[in-house]
């Protein structure tokens, strides 16, 4: 399998494999890379469990790719050891919970895949030829990636991670989360805002010095490495509904920068039993708005109670576009919903009252957009609603709305406990001189 940048048209313009994919993140026109083609899978046996669909679904991506193709077994059985399970919630709609991972949302599923394959490539140059210093990935964060990004590199050979997140703006249990490692994992607290944090990682990226010094890679939510695992739950999730029922499975995709909508795109346009794919949007409006327009204006962004949704100019729109092309096809492909705060409050509210559970803010604006659904189209018809984070890791939002303690999601206790018991920061000036010298 060959991977092409979103700015060539299919068979025109230069393909890479998966491993330069993987390693220069974008392609060298700016664009982002797209497989040149879908495998058609056979959607199989269920019960599928993560480990399994995930060397079914990324095998044809990776099979040209001979370290990463003899390691995959491997790689799938340690990035997805968690449980993806579905927890029915009425008779037509299911929510897969995407948050029991070492960080408490989706994005362990992506940042742990790529960890493996990044490290695995790592070690299979070290005492080669080329690279023998091990790989550097340099991420900026306002806040949740990083922990993520974090986690999953932590304790990999081959491989250090640097993390610059903006000091100041981000929460004393996410800065715990960054910077209570050690070992091959290093944060730094930016004098600056996020977009400084950003601004650095996008300067030592295209500044071929440091690319040949550090081997530096970017772990950010554009990457193939990301979206490709982000795949195997929808594969996996949707053969087993429909051993179940028979049916294709709609699913309702929180989104901000259309990642996670595009994995579920890409799983359907794979052949796997996926009905509509519903895009669930916060006051954030850019998708929305191009519907309706047929003109594509990327906005200011708006804050929002679902925060990790908050972004005016999604990445992953060129990726949307480049699977359907016009906007009546995209208008086809997806439907997309607004919810405003007050509707993500009275969701939570509700759900709660009506002993449905308690849910994060951006899973509720998917339970919200379920309801929609239902209006518009009456009973009938199956969904699953991805719940992208665990309620506890916005206390400060969901309890005084449902009225009870919530307990921290477990794996994030130790983090509490480095927190209040206080963070020692390392802190850099917002040049890249400064990060030169801290990288020795
Ligand atoms: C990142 C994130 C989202 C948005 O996902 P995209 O792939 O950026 O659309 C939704 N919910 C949570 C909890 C997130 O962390």
């Amino acid at each position: 399998m060959r991977f092409r940048s979103t700015r060539s048209a299919p068979g025109t313009g230069t393909s890479v494999g998966i491993a330069d994919a993987l390693e220069a993140g974008l392609a060298p026109d700016g664009g982002l890379f797209v497989p040149e083609s879908f495998p058609e899978l056979e959607r199989g046996k269920a019960p599928l469990a993560m480990g399994e669909a995930g060397r079914a679904v990324l095998e044809p991506f990776f099979r040209d790719e001979p370290v990463l193709a003899q390691e995959l077994p491997g790689l799938c059985e340690r990035a997805f050891d968690f449980p993806v399970p579905v927890r029915p919630v009425d008779s037509g709609t299911g929510i897969l919970e995407l948050f029991h991972g070492p960080t408490a949302a989706f994005k362990d599923v992506g940042a742990r895949f790529l960890a493996e394959c990044v490290s695995a490539l790592a070690r299979s140059r070290q005492g080669g030829p080329r690279d023998s210093r091990p790989r550097v990935v340099l991420v900026a964060t306002s806040g949740d990636t990083g922990g993520a990004v974090a986690a999953a590199f932590f304790g990999k050979p081959a491989v250090e991670v640097v993390i610059l997140y903006p000091k100041g703006k981000i929460s004393p249990l996410q800065e715990a989360q960054l910077t209570a490692w050690g070992g091959n994992v290093r944060a730094y607290a930016v004098r600056g805002d996020f977009d400084d944090c950003q601004r650095l990682v996008k300067e030592a990226l295209a500044d071929p010095e440091w690319r040949a010094s550090f081997g530096l890679l970017s772990a950010n939510s554009i990457s193939l490495g990301r979206i490709l695992p982000q795949c195997v739950y929808y594969a996996m999730a949707s053969v087993n509904a429909f051993a179940e029922t028979g049916e294709e499975t709609g699913f309702i995709v929180p989104s901000g920068n259309l990642g996670n909508a595009t994995a579920a795109l890409w799983a359907k346009r794979m052949g796997f039993p996926i009905g509509k794919v519903v895009l669930a949007c916060n006051a954030n409006r850019a998708v929305l708005d191009y519907l309706a327009t047929g003109r594509w204006q990327p906005r200011p962004t708006v804050s929002t109670l679902a925060n990790a949704m908050d972004v005016g100019n999604p990445s992953n729109m060129e990726r949307l576009r480049d699977l359907f092309p016009t906007v009546e096809a995209l208008r086809a492909g997806v439907e997309v919903f607004s919810v405003t705060d007050e509707e993500i409050r009275e969701t939570i509210r509700s759900a709660a009252r009506a002993g449905l559970g308690v849910f994060c803010p951006h899973t509720a604006t998917g339970l919200f957009t379920r309801e929609k659904l239902g209006r518009k189209a009456g009973p009938g018809g199956h969904w699953l609603i991805a719940a992208t984070a665990h309620p506890g890791k916005f206390r400060s939002v969901v309890e005084p709305l449902v009225g009870q303690e919530l307990a921290l999601p477990p794996s994030l206790e130790r983090f509490a406990r480095v927190a209040e018991g206080g963070i020692v920061r390392a802190e850099l000036e917002p040049e890249l001189s400064a990060l030169r010298r801290r990288m020795g």
